[in-house]
Formats: C-alpha cells, structure tokens, sequence
C-alpha cells in the first residue's frame, strides 16, 4: 500500500520548497518596507469566526470549509481564508487601543474544499496584509500599490489591476432592489444557487462561477448607478491616487468579490497573459468597513489583500523568474580510508561553524563515487585527505570553478577559503 498525499494538496521539494521559500522572503521583505508587521495566528478557528464574517451565503462557508467537531464536541474549521482569523485576533487582543493604524501581513496555508485544477488546490498559501483603523483613500491607494511593488519585485508581467467600488451601506441596499427585479425576469435561467441568492444576497449573483458568463449579465444594472455620492467621491480618490503611482487600472463593475465584508473598494490583480491561465486573480482584496464591529469590536474600517502563492509561483515558473536557487554545498570532503573518514567529520564541523555548507560521504572510500556525489552537490571545493595528507596534516583542495588543485597545510585552509 502506497499512501498519496490528499487530494488538492502539494508537497513541496526540493527545488520547489527553495522557490516556495524564495516568494516568500521576497514577499515579506517588500512588505515590511511599507510598515507591515506579522501576525501569526492558529490554523483552526472557533467556525463561527467564518460563518460571521466570511458570510453564511459565500461558497467558502456553503460548500468549502473543512469544518469537524473536536473531542469536546466544539465546531472548529480549518482556515479558509486569512482576514477572518486576524480580524479576531485584532478585536480579542485590543489591538485597536493602539492611537495609530495596525497595519498586519500573515503568510500561511489556507484550506478550501474546491473542485482541483491547475492553480487551485484543496491546501494553498496566501501572503496577505491588513490595515486596520483608518478609512482613507489616500491609505487604499497605497496599500493597492504595494501590491502593485510585490509583482514588480518578483518580476511578474502581464498582470492587470482590476477595480470597482461596491459602495457603503446605503450604495448596495439600493442595488440590490436594482439587481433582484434585474434577475427576477431571468430567475428560470439561473442556476440553483442564484435562484437563492436572489432572495437573500443578489450581489452575489454578479460572482457565481456557473452563470457569470451568461449574455444577460452583461446587461445587468450597474453599481456605479447606485452609489452614494459620498462613495463615488471615496473611489474616484483612490483612482486618482493609483494615478498619482502610476498603478494603470480597468474598472470592473461585476467585480463584487465573493465575501460578505467588503464595502467600498474592491480589487483584484488578474493574469492577462496568453495561455491557459489567463483571467486567472493572482490577488484579490478589499476595504471593510463593518467587519470588526460586526465581530462585537469598536467600529474600525480596514482594508486588505491576499496572494495566492501556488499561482505565483506558476507564473513565475512560466515566465523564468526564478534566479539559480542553488542549496547544494560549497565544499565536499573525500575521505579515502577510515580514519580519514572520522577526520572528515570534525574538519566538515569546524567548516560548518564557519558558514560554509559542507558535506561528506558516509560511506564510501573510494575517490570515483566521492567525486560523483561532490559534481551532484554541485561543490566548489573538494577537499581530498588520505594517509598521506594525515600524516603531514595537509588536505588537498580542489576549486571546481577555477579548475585548480593544490595541497596546503590543514591550518591554512581557513585562510585559503578566504581567498578564493
Ligand atoms: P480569495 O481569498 O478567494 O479572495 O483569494 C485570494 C487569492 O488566493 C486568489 O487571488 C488566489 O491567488 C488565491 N486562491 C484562492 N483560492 C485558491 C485555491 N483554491 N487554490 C490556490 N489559490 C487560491
């Protein structure tokens, strides 16, 4: 019996975990220079944390969520996405006594039970960011484009900035009694869920996976009729300020993003290029005015975003973004009898003391197969020791790069390194 691995769920090797690492590092470093900090939160959350605020007519909650009672018979869920989770720990830990704005990144896994395809999975990683405490477009058009700088910095091209404003409160009430006698007239066409969204969310309908293609969605009452003056102000800002930063963006009415706490702004960066994943969010986000009240804590807006780090890493592989992400060793010891053999092991300690990656050969004795797994480790030095090279306490090193080989005292071999 061989066991796989879950369905939807990736190991990551190698190779792969060094580019996993890579993203990661760029992604954090990036952030932190626009004055994020981490936040780390559990895996599992109480599942009325999701319910609450995700909204119990999202697909996440209906259909997604690895939700299962624990021995106290208490309902908790796996994460399925991460502004929930932070939102909580934001109001629990009164975060929001702070005078200034909180503003938070978190990268972890997130899990959804989604139908797997390529560049969705059942386990998948999101770097996100949160700013709560401040409603400011001036603060949305900044956080917007340092999303904007972390495609930049990863190299990432044919990425399109996708953005609409949903409006307050008062903006979607009133397009929503716009949008449901719309679909009203369309309601045999629309599928099983739709036909229940009418009722309850029909916003939601503009974000349903079967049906958003339909000819009469394109003729479907627009947000942009129904905001608010003070909300079209709020947007115009904010693309004037994208302006400013030279953030080129496409207003997308039918964008309404498919959790219940936005308001106001919502965005996505989507991939344009011309392969099979075009079309495909690579970041998505929003600002929420009513998400930490809703959850019992002060009325604070915040507004944030998430990656998806499998999807990057797709475009990244695509479009040769990786630079050579080499983690073989820098110095391989040969050791050609057993006592050289036990010599090796604590002159590859004192090198590792020093930084150097250094590996030996446990097994073998002979030069051939030594040489064999120092050219795999892809090794710039070979140090070689044998009787001869003991009894005079010298090694014989190798400079793979510069083709050199000499033999020099063991005491100079610090120095030696050094140099070269
Ligand atoms: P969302 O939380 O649905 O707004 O998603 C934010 C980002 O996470 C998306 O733009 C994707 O890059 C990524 N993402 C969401 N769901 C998945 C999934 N099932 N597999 C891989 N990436 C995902």
């Amino acid at each position: 019996m061989i066991y796989q691995k879950v369905k939807g769920m990736l190991d990551y090797i190698e190779n792969e975990a060094d580019k996993f690492r890579y993203i990661e590092k760029c992604v954090t470093d990036e952030i932190k220079k626009h004055g994020f900090r981490e936040i780390i939160t559990p895996i599992l959350e109480n599942t009325e944390v999701f319910v609450h605020s995700v909204g119990d007519e999202s697909d996440i909650v209906t259909k997604e969520m690895y939700t299962f009672f624990d021995k106290g018979n208490r309902s908790l869920t796996l994460r399925p996405e991460g502004t929930a989770p932070v939102a909580r720990s934001y109001i629990e830990n009164k975060l929001y006594s702070r005078p200034s704005l909180t503003k938070l990144y978190y990268f972890g896994p997130m899990f959804r039970y989604e139908r797997p395809q390529a560049g969705r999975y059942r386990q998948f990683y999101q770097f996100g960011v949160e700013a709560f405490g401040d409603s400011s477009p001036l603060l949305d058009g900044d956080l917007i484009y340092s999303g904007y700088k972390i495609f930049e910095r990863l190299g990432i091209k044919d990425i399109v900035l996708k953005i609409n404003s949903i409006g307050d409160f008062l903006s979607r009430e009133a397009y929503a009694i716009k949008l449901r006698q719309y679909f009203f007239s369309y309601r045999d066409r629309l599928c099983e869920d739709c036909q229940r969204r009418l009722e309850k969310n029909p916003l939601r309908i503009l974000d349903c996976k079967v049906d958003r293609n339909q000819p009469y969605f394109r003729t479907a009452p627009k947000i942009s009729d129904s905001l608010t003056p003070a909300s079209r102000a709020y947007f115009q800002k904010a693309l004037d300020y994208l302006t400013l930063l030279g953030v080129s963006y496409e207003i997308d009415y039918n964008l309404v993003r498919g959790l219940d706490y936005y308001t106001e702004i919502v965005f996505e960066y989507i991939y344009q290029g011309d392969d099979d994943f075009k079309g495909l969010a690579i970041c998505a986000g929003g600002k929420y005015s009513n998400l930490i009240s809703d959850f019992g804590g002060p009325d604070i807006p915040g507004i944030g975003y998430a990656f998806g780090l499998e999807r990057i890493m797709a475009l990244m592989d695509r479009q040769n973004l990786f630079p050579a992400l080499d983690s073989g060793a820098d110095i391989v010891i040969i050791a050609l009898d057993e006592l050289s053999k036990e010599h090796s092991l604590y002159l590859a300690n004192i090198l590792r003391n020093r930084g150097y990656r250094t590996e030996i050969d446990y097994y073998h004795t002979t030069l051939k197969p030594q040489f064999r797994f120092a050219e795999r480790l892809n090794a710039l030095f070979i140090i070689i020791i044998g009787e001869e090279e003991r009894i005079n306490k010298s090694i014989t090193i190798k400079n793979t790069k510069r083709k050199t080989q000499e033999t020099i005292k063991e005491e100079k071999l610090l120095d030696y390194l050094k140099e070269h």
